[in-house]
């Protein structure tokens, strides 16, 4: 069995006591890990803080070295790295559409190199016989980064290359309900960075861990991914001392199919963008809205792909769908599947969590379902896709726009200007057209409305883990 220690100033730190990791698979203990506590978190600040200025000065050209030797390690230690992911989340190796531990292991590594070769250069602003204004990007300290279950390697990656690249020094919470690939990842950089620049602290269950971080005045920023109730009380915490906050939070991104759409053309897509990773991807397609003149043919459609999808554990190679992560959100996802179902609403497939262990729920295709029930205006985080019939083109984009949250959203059709215009008008940070959550390390990425604050990837993202100097200097 794994046993997963903290790692502080370099060194792997034990506590008092440990907590189970389970595999959502089988539902059982596959790991263990240290239950940190607040006295942890200050020895890790304290770590981070001992290396910050060394770590901040040295050259870029070796930082970029340090972060591409991360990339290279990890992808020596790819297939181990995926069988930790898969047996953690429960999403297969493989995956639906490719979507699984194989591609959490390569974006990571992907992310990590295209990362490494970004670079913030000095903004001239003026240079005339009266001054020179400089723009200069600074780090900010110590960065603590806070993960969550469903992508936990990528996420942890997302998070602690840029700020590394910026300079900064990280502390890592992984989430309790997968400490294993992040804690693997942390040992790997630490075998290549300086003592005290990346430090992993876990935390149980209901640990204070988090909040710690939160409120600890030696971090000057969190970079945080998680579900938007938690992000508030991160910003709460974070108050008092003014953290920077990066905050991804949860989403409940609409994809609209026009008229024009061939319903047996689109609908393996259209499957694969909402059930990959179970639906446990913030930004997957959530409420579907269907012209109501291919509305039938495409849910028949999509309850076909559902009833052909091979649900199992995701060691098997062949598995396309694994368990849902956790038991707590299972339970989420049959409680808004009753409550459609109390609401007329029509089960295409599934709606039944499978006898015997695991977690595992049939992949759900709902129709006759309407915005102002649970499943349609709540973030299912789950197998379980409401497709909802609309017949004018400015009502369905109101009603898209009608939830606090906004990730993403897309709009499907066959006039590529027509439906780049109706994605302007979608209130989400990324606006696909026949796409739905594909990401790239180098377009920024992140919610607007209470889907977050700030932005990942590329140059956009990096600046968030920097402070803006000016430098005017005078010459006459
Ligand atoms: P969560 O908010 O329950 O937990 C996330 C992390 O926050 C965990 O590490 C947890 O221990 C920690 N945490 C819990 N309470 C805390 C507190 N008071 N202070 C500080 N830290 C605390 O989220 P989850 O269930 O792990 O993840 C699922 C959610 O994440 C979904 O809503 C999903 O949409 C969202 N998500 C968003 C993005 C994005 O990029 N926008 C990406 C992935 C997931």
């Amino acid at each position: 069995m794994e046993n997963i220690s903290m790692i502080i100033g370099g060194k792997p730190v034990a506590a008092a006591t440990t907590f189970p990791v389970i595999n959502p698979a089988t539902g059982s203990t596959f790991a263990t890990a240290a239950a940190g506590d607040a006295s942890h978190v200050d020895a890790a600040v304290a770590a981070a803080q001992a290396a910050f200025p060394e770590w901040s000065s040295t050259p870029d050209a070796e930082r970029q070295r340090l972060l591409h030797a991360i990339g290279a390690s990890l992808e020596a230690n790819m297939p181990a790295l995926m069988e930790l992911v898969t047996k953690e989340t429960g999403k297969p190796l493989n995956g639906l559409n490719g979507v699984g531990a194989g591609m959490e292991v390569g974006g990571s590594i992907a992310w990590t190199h295209v990362t490494a070769d970004l670079s913030l250069p000095v903004e001239v602003i003026q240079d005339n016989e009266v001054a020179r204004v400089e723009v200069h990007r600074k780090p900010l300290g110590v960065v603590g980064s806070i993960t969550p279950w469903n992508w936990p390697l990528m996420i942890a990656v997302w998070h602690v290359i840029p700020a590394l690249r910026a300079g900064n020094t990280v502390v890592i919470k992984p989430s309790e309900m997968t400490p294993v690939a992040t804690a693997r990842f942390v040992e790997i950089a630490n075998g290549i960075l300086p003592p005290g620049v990346l430090n992993l602290v876990t935390g149980a269950p209901g640990s204070d861990v988090g909040p710690t971080m939160a409120r600890h005045p030696g971090i000057a920023k969190i970079v945080f991914t998680g579900s938007t109730r938690t992000g508030r009380k991160i910003m709460e915490n974070a108050s008092g001392n003014l953290k920077r906050l990066t905050l991804e939070l949860g989403g409940n991104d609409a994809g609209i199919v026009l008229a024009d759409v061939d319903p047996k053309a689109v609908a393996a897509k259209l499957f694969g963008v909402a059930f990959h990773n179970n639906g446990q991807t913030c930004a997957s397609l959530k409420r579907l809205y269907v012209h109501e003149s291919i509305y039938e043919e495409l849910c028949a459609e999509l309850a076909k792909l559902a009833k052909a999808t091979v649900v199992g554990d995701g060691l098997n190679h062949d598995t396309q769908l694994g368990p849902v992560q956790n038991k707590a959100q299972l339970a989420i996802v049959e409680e808004l599947a009753a409550d459609a179902l109390a609401h007329g609403a029509r089960f295409l497939s599934g709606g039944h969590v499978r006898a015997g262990s695991g977690y595992f729920y049939e992949p759900t295709v709902v129709a006759d379902i309407t915005d102002g029930i649970r499943l349609v205006d709540e973030e299912p985080f789950g197998p379980i896709l409401p497709v909802i019939k609309y017949s004018d083109i400015d009502d369905v984009i109101r009603r898209a726009n009608d939830n606090p949250s906004g990730l993403g959203g897309s709009i499907w059709s066959n006039d590529l200007a027509k439906a780049a215009r109706l994605a302007l008008r979608l209130e989400c940070g990324t606006a696909w057209v026949n796409e739905h959550g594909a990401i790239q390390p180098d377009a920024p990425f992140g919610g607007v409305k209470q889907s977050g604050i700030g932005v990942e990837f590329g140059r956009y993202g990096l600046e968030e883990y920097t402070s803006i100097q000016t430098l005017k200097i005078m010459k006459a």
